[in-house]
């Protein structure tokens, strides 16, 4: 069992992509930094598992590049959009995108951080934060060794949080955006494609099928797993939330007849399906005293622009260079202006464009128009996506 110090200069609350790279960083830049994650690796999560060309800049920039293509994450080229019309459109991405389950990326994050010098402990929940004065925080963390309960108080200059789009320390922190009620929920599953179907073929691609309500996407992650990853409206479950692991996909099978097909190539091959809610898109606030967020915590991107975790990772090595220069003072005032300066945009583009695919008329006119001008299309998916990012730093090597 890890220790658990009594100071830290940095304790970031998260290791999803956000907080793995946030601590990397700032270890390697030789802040004592700890690194906290409630479960317990490796685990799964409910994602696309798509990883945007710009994720890979990230991963470079971060020097774990060689280990992320370790996995044979495979690449994805185009994207297939499908309406429940029946229209569809094939578009091109500007750069190569990969699949690999967050089981994977999550774990090497993980480990990137520790090797860079981190204190990383998983299994362990901040339950609480609390100020001491003007220069610290306190952080209240539980664990479970062998069934017994473990409390831990420690101290630390500055807080990153970086728990997620939803935790209940969002609750303990009185985050408004807790109490968004939002409609959506999501469901994901692994599946094994069975060869021979009638289905285009999946390899290369990434497929987004829209509904009345929602959207589904399919893509391969490594070791030829397919990925299907769903999110719609609660209402088109209505009472069956306690029916079987298949019935999110039977049920979201009716809604698009090319996800019809799509699903019934493909069979399970997890037992489980993990479900998620709410998935809330509410706007929150970046800063707050000496807690600085991050990632979902800052803000969620509307998952169909399949630029989340890219986003997690640059807003991750953002912040530690910000972090960096100012400590031990909080750099407050230019992690906000950073933040709203390099995503704004983007989120309110891409919420716009999920307004569009969920409503089947404006899906099926904007994929009949996409169709004729691929181009648009095409821009418009860039635009959602982070720009380089050669302004963040220098990149580490392994
Ligand atoms: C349905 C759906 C599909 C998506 N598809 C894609 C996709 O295809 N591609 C893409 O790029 N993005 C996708 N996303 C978005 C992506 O999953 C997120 O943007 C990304 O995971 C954000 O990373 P993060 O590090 O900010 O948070 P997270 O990955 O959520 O990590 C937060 C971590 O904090 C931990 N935590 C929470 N509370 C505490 C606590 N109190 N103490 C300790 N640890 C805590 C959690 O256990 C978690 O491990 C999708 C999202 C959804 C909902």
């Amino acid at each position: 069992m890890k220790e658990i110090p009594k100071y830290l200069d940095v304790a970031v609350v998260g290791a999803g992509p956000a907080g793995s790279a946030v601590a990397s960083e700032l270890a390697r830049r030789g802040h004592r930094v700890g690194l906290f994650e409630r479960d317990r690796f490796p685990r799964d999560k409910v994602c696309g598992e798509f990883l945007s060309p710009e994720s890979m800049d990230c991963l470079r920039r971060l020097g774990c590049y060689d280990a992320f293509r370790a996995h044979q994450p495979p690449a994805i080229e185009c994207v297939r959009l499908t309406a429940a019309s029946g229209v569809e459109t094939t578009l091109a991405l500007a750069a190569t995108a990969r699949g690999l389950s967050r089981r994977r990326l999550d774990s090497m994050l993980f480990d990137l951080a520790t090797r860079r010098g981190a204190l990383a402990i998983d299994g362990i929940d901040v339950r609480r934060l609390e100020p001491v004065d003007a220069r610290h925080i306190r952080l209240h963390l539980r664990r479970h060794v062998d069934g017994v309960e473990h409390n831990h108080r420690l101290t630390a200059r500055l807080v990153v949080a970086a728990h997620g789009r939803r935790s209940h320390l969002d609750r303990t922190l009185q985050r408004p955006s807790f109490h968004d009620h939002s409609p959506f929920v999501a469901f994901k599953r692994h599946h094994r494609l069975l060869r021979g179907g009638t289905c285009p073929p999946l390899d290369g691609l990434v497929e987004l099928h829209a509904f009345d309500g929602g959207y589904c996407g399919v893509s391969f992650v490594e070791d030829d797993i397919v990925n299907v990853c769903t999110m719609f409206d609660r209402r088109l479950l209505r009472s069956e939330q306690a029916a079987s692991p298949a019935r999110p996909f039977e049920l979201i099978a009716r809604q698009n007849p090319a996800l019809a097909r799509r699903l019934k190539t493909l069979e399970p091959c997890d037992t489980e399906t993990l479900a998620v809610a709410p998935i809330s898109l509410a706007s929150r606030e970046v800063t707050c005293d000496r807690i600085l967020y991050v990632g979902d915590a800052a803000a969620m991107i509307a998952p169909l622009a399949g630029d989340g975790q890219a986003m997690a990772l640059e807003s991750g090595l953002r912040l530690a260079r910000l972090i960096d220069h100012s400590f031990p003072a909080p750099p407050v005032g230019p992690w906000t202006s950073t933040f709203h300066r390099h995503y704004r945009r983007r989120l309110q583009l891409a919420r716009c464009l999920q307004h569009t695919l969920i409503r089947p008329l404006p899906a099926d006119l904007g994929l009949r128009l996409l169709r004729r001008l691929p181009r648009i299309g095409e821009a418009l998916l860039q635009w959602t996506r982070s720009p380089a990012v050669e302004t963040i730093g220098t990149t580490y090597r392994n």
